[in-house]
């Protein structure tokens, strides 16, 4: 699939299109398996608040890879401004 300003090539057949939406779903990298875990929500890992991986006390997960659950227990969600702030939580534990 190519998609132009114009529209959207799909397999040799050119569908013109002014605007265009693209919904995708997110899966993380299944490094689950390779901690022979299972992965939670899309194949990401189970952290708790300290982004300790579930199970393990020297093993941390963050970023999109990492399932956190926020104050209401659900998980947060695998965006960009989460994932940041995972990597400057950790960064800021590590120098404690
Ligand atoms: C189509 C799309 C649109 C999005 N739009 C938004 C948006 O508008 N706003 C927003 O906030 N978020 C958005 N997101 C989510 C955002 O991109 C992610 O939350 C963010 O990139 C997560 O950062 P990360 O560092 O955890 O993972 P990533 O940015 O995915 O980085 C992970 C890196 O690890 C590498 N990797 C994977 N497996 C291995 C391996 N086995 N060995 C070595 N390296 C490996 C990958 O190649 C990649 O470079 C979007 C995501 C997608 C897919």
């Amino acid at each position: 699939m190519d998609i132009r300003a114009n529209g959207v090539d799909i397999e040799g057949e050119f569908v013109p299109a002014g605007s265009i939406i693209w919904g995708a779903g997110v899966k993380a990298s299944p490094a689950h398996a390779l901690l022979g875990i299972p992965g939670v929500a899309g194949s990401r890992i189970l952290v708790d608040d300290d982004l300790r991986v579930i199970g393990f006390d020297d093993i941390y997960a963050i970023g999109d890879i990492s399932a956190l659950a926020g104050p209401d227990r659900k998980l947060l969600p695998g965006l960009a401004q989460v994932a940041s702030n995972k990597g400057h939580t950790l960064d800021k534990a590590c120098d404690r």
